[in-house]
């Protein structure tokens, strides 16, 4: 009798540690992941930990996703298989809908996606909590909050039944939610074939400046005030915490170039010992751009400044120069899209040779020419700043859009379009405007002039 209980207390003991476990997995693992809504026509409108005037300043916690006015009603959809854990129509009151989902992920991390903003009005009906949903599921629509259509989508770590207020006083990577942009394309990475290894960062808004590869495929990468290089087979071979801030590397033959917001260069060799430092004077905030033999770099006082190669002396700084988005140069150009919406093409000896103003910022390449991709079309500008349609049937381009060079071009400065490999991915669902009013004419949708929660 005494061992039957025993045997009862054994089982009892097993299923208690067995359940929460299959809870997780009872849907499955996670084994892909896209956006809910279509990338290619929403757009992120209030970005993750944006603060809100309209909300006392508090931080954002998910992601704005706003595909036009008439985009009511449009399907939401899971980004992955999980388990329902909270479903309600009425979730945020008169803001609409809340759904949350559990996804279990390959390496066992958990991690839940959320959305706000959204309606059963339009029939679609929610899921029951509890239930399971695949990747690509209809989850709900898109609903009609203040002050327009759009979807509010978090990804947390934590709070699997709580809508959440959609702001957070708080640093919202300290209260457990994620950039869910960011999120969704690692995992989009780290499910595919020719995935190997990743190196984690300090820095949740990703690397500041892109790293130098050595001759060895080894990388050095700058990290929120440390230095690192990664080994070509993914691992961490030293650390080098900073003692202030930098904003950038620069490869050298002897080794790589640190440079600081304060306008310091110091040496860093392949073994990680500091060397040689000097002053520029000048106050940096971004990572060096390479045009030409000059090192380019934006400074806090909205300017450009050029040093040479070695990163030792000032050939020229312009002012009046936003932020930049995005750059491309070739040998005796650089063309720079900047956050105040501006193409400006910029001579490598310091002269701002043209500046057009552009409804959003488009992407940029050089083959020969520099090639500007925006929602105008497909342009190339000239060293002198001319723009010409290059490619007439390019769809429309613009802040989503990317522009890659085949493996033709690049060398002639040809006009022909021919070796030109574009890829659009579409952002706007507004008709293009003629091709001199996209260059010329500035207008503000009315998405830039709202505010969104
Ligand atoms: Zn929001």
């Amino acid at each position: 009798m005494r061992i039957i209980h025993r045997l009862f207390a054994l089982a009892a003991l097993v299923i208690a540690f067995a359940a929460p476990a299959s809870a997780q997995t009872q849907c499955g693992y996670a084994t892909s992941v896209s956006f809910p809504v279509d990338p290619n026509v929403f757009q992120i409108v209030q970005d993750f930990g944006a603060p809100s005037p309209r909300h006392q300043g508090r931080y954002h916690t998910g992601e704005d996703w706003y595909g036009g006015r008439d985009s009511y009603g449009t399907y939401v959809r899971a980004i992955a298989n999980g388990r329902v854990t909270f479903s309600s129509p009425n979730g945020w009151g008169r803001d609409g809908g809340v759904i949350i989902i559990e996804h279990t992920f390959p390496d066992s991390s958990v991690a839940y996606s959320m959305y706000g903003h959204i309606t059963n009005a339009t029939g679609v009906i929610f899921p029951a909590p509890f239930t399971c949903v695949r990747a690509g599921d209809i989850l709900a629509a898109v609903g009609d909050p203040r002050p327009a259509p759009h979807l509010h989508f978090e990804i947390r770590i934590n709070q699997p039944d709580i809508p959440g207020a959609g702001y957070t006083w708080e640093d919202p990577v300290s209260d457990g939610f994620r950039r869910p942009s960011k999120f969704v394309a690692n995992w989009q990475a780290w499910f595919l074939d020719s995935y190997r290894w990743r190196a984690d960062i300090a820095d949740e808004a990703g690397p500041i400046a892109p790293p130098v590869e050595l001759s060895d495929h080894s990388l050095i990468a700058l990290d929120a005030g440390r230095v690192l290089r990664i080994s070509s087979d993914g691992r961490v071979l030293w650390r080098v915490i900073l003692d202030t801030p930098a904003v950038g590397l620069v490869e050298q033959p002897s080794g790589v170039i640190i440079a600081y917001a304060d306008g310091m260069m110091r040496l860093i060799d392949a073994e990680g010992n500091l060397g040689a430092s000097w002053q520029t004077g000048l106050m940096l905030d971004s990572a060096p751009i390479l045009a030409g033999d000059r090192l380019i770099f934006h400074t806090t006082d909205a300017g450009l400044a050029a040093l040479d190669s070695g990163a030792h002396s000032v050939l020229w700084q312009i002012a009046d120069a936003a932020p930049i988005l995005r750059w491309s140069a070739n040998g005796t150009a650089l063309g720079l899209m900047t956050a105040d919406n501006a193409m400006l093409t910029v001579s490598l000896d310091g002269q701002i040779v043209d500046r057009a103003l552009l409804r959003e910022p488009g992407s940029l390449a050089a083959a020969g020419d520099l090639l500007a991709y925006t929602r105008g079309g497909l342009w190339r500008v000239a060293a002198d700043g001319t723009w010409a349609l290059d490619f007439p049937d390019a769809p429309s381009g613009g802040r989503a859009s990317a522009a890659s060079i085949g493996p033709f071009a690049g060398s002639t400065g040809a006009t022909s379009s021919a070796p030109t490999r574009c890829h659009a991915k579409r952002c706007c669902s507004l008709p293009c405007s003629s091709p001199r009013h996209a260059r010329t004419r500035k207008k503000r949708s009315r998405t830039d002039a709202c505010s969104y929660s």
